[in-house]
């Protein structure tokens, strides 16, 4: 029998529910027991992938091809388990379920209500993955804040849940913040209070407050957030601002979050926390040995979450490499021929995004061209990859007004083309090439390097493809399809012969990156781009030590 957390927020949205949330279930994997997080979202959508980045952040795609939460992206990159559709479900999810089993005559008559039509169909799917006895811990993070209307069934549905299971089995965790107030040079805890008091009101008491700070809290605060709220002094914890998000499984383990909950689920099987690669991964982090600028070439660059699972896995792969990486962003709309070398100049790597629409494309393939003929090492993500094809046909293969069929539908050279099976496809939810499919890489090549294999699975979000019939001009000219999809032949991984590094793919390798588990291609980018840094130093280095004589 599995046992339920529930993380619940109150005060404020952004308080990094998902990080807290991910950071216990690291402490408890990392005593050996089998954890999984789900996250409820209360929105309408079906799902997020229809919701623009600039709304909601980037859509986290899951092997099984569920178009997700980011935070789903946080919790693998925190445990390296793979997640599924199970784990993330929408009002939107709960709802279309409802109906169509109405629409279906399973209500037999009934008149269909929230309670108990909407909340028997939360509590079935918060239970689900603990049904097969694959975990002994499901932590559920609700989306939204407490007291908002649209999280109420989902309160409520805790509320039933934690009344009708044994006390042990579940509790429910609450994330609240206390604001500095620097006039008064004080902690508040009246927010909490009231949040704890509007979760009471819908009849969810927390076992466990963790209080987001930017001071440290005094035994006197702590007392005073335990005696108003209802809850044990050591049940009150401290989650302070962290340098790196990397550090709050530590924070959390220094104020027994994880020990909290084994006592009150009378868990006594469990070892000290096997962190050893965790800690010796956050040392590399924040001792950096070298340093590295990279470009992040896109649309959504003023939202840092738009991009997250990439900025994440420049994080894992800056560590393995002891090199701290700078990102600088780079808008891809103000980008010209004339403007170029000075926005990229300083730069020892590019990253072109992925993306849809013809926003912005220009000056990709500006950026494309520069790194290209400079020979600054490229690393192109699906639009990327697509837009290293475009300017390759055009400024190479001479083929002036090639595109994708994306931008221009009449293009006379396709380079890249709506697949097959997206043809007859007009419904935008759920619809693109989605999750997992394997590539199989020509030996020898930088990819065959990278990975070391020559057969991988990578995750997908597009519609649009390599055109396979331009394939024989492209490789003969040095631009070469070093990975295909083995059935189809769909080209996955481009490359270039005569340039260091030079890696564009159809996949997004972004969503596989974890601590434990660095992604190669984000690695090896690094690798390349802390060379070519090297390189341009010891050019300057002759110049600087004239200057100084
Ligand atoms: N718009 C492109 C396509 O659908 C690229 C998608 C992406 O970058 N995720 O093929």
């Amino acid at each position: 029998m599995a046992k339920y957390i529930f993380v619940t927020g109150g005060v404020t949205s952004s308080l990094g529910k998902g990080i807290i949330a991910a950071s216990l279930a690291k402490l408890l994997q990392a005593r050996g027991l089998k954890v999984t997080i789900q996250k409820f979202d209360p929105y309408i959508n079906v799902d997020p992938g229809t919701l623009n980045p600039y709304e909601h952040g980037e859509c986290f795609v899951t092997e099984d091809g569920a178009e997700t939460d980011l935070d789903l992206g946080h919790y693998e990159r925190f445990l390296s388990i793979f997640t599924t559709q199970a784990n993330n479900v929408t009002t939107g999810r709960i709802y279309q379920t409802v109906i169509n089993k109405e629409r279906e005559g399973a209500y037999l008559g009934k008149t269909v209500q929230v309670i108990p039509h909407i909340t028997d169909e939360i509590k079935r799917r918060m239970l689900l993955l603990g049904q097969k006895g694959d975990y002994d811990i499901i932590i559920t993070e609700i989306g939204g804040t407490v007291g908002d209307i649209e999280s109420l069934p989902f309160v409520e549905a805790v509320r039933q849940l934690q009344w009708e299971m044994p006390e042990e089995d579940c509790m429910v965790v609450h994330l609240t913040l206390i604001p500095y107030l620097r006039a008064a040079k004080e902690l508040k805890t009246k927010p909490t209070q009231h949040s704890v008091k509007l979760l009471s009101q819908e009849g969810v008491h927390p076992d466990v407050i963790v209080c987001r700070t930017e001071e440290s809290l005094s035994q006197e605060i702590r007392s005073k957030i335990a005696l108003f709220c209802n809850v044990k002094k050591e049940a009150v914890i401290e989650a302070a601002d962290a340098s790196t998000i990397y550090e709050v499984p530590l924070l959390m383990m220094r104020e027994r979050l994880d020990l909290l909950c084994l006592k009150k689920f009378n868990i006594t099987n469990f070892h000290e926390p096997e962190l050893t690669k965790w800690k010796e991964f956050l040392d590399k982090l924040k001792y950096p040995k070298s340093k590295v600028t990279i470009g992040l070439i896109g649309k959504y660059i003023e939202l840092q979450d738009a991009y997250k699972s990439i900025l994440e896995s420049f994080v894992h792969a800056g560590a393995v490499n002891e090199c701290k990486v700078n990102i600088v962003n780079v808008h891809s709309e103000f980008i010209t021929d004339e403007n170029v070398s000075e926005k990229l100049g300083n730069l020892d790597g590019l990253l072109v995004a992925p993306g849809f629409g013809h926003r912005g494309v220009e000056g990709k393939i500006i950026a494309v061209k520069y790194a290209r003929q400079n020979k600054l090492p490229f690393f192109g993500i699906c639009l990327g990859m697509q837009m290293a094809v475009i300017e390759f046909a055009r400024d190479v293969l001479g083929l002036k007004d090639a595109h994708s069929t994306e931008m221009n539908i009449n293009t006379p050279d396709p380079v890249i083309d709506l697949m097959e099976g997206q043809k007859q496809v007009t419904a935008k939810g759920g619809t693109m090439r989605l999750g997992s499919y394997p590539c199989v890489i020509k030996e020898g090549s930088l990819a065959n390097e990278i990975y070391r294999a020559t057969e991988i699975n990578e995750r997908h979000r597009h519609r649009w493809e390599f055109n396979n019939a331009y394939l024989e001009q492209f490789e003969n000219a040095g631009m070469i399809a070093s990975g295909k999809n083995p059935e189809s032949g769909l080209v996955e991984i481009i490359e270039l012969k005569n340039h260091p590094f030079f890696v564009g793919v159809q996949y997004h390798p972004e969503l596989k990156s974890t601590v434990e588990n660095p992604q190669p291609v984000f690695v090896h980018f690094i690798k390349a781009a802390r060379e070519f840094a090297e390189k341009r130093n010891a050019i300057k280095a002759p110049v600087l030590q004239g200057e100084m004589i």
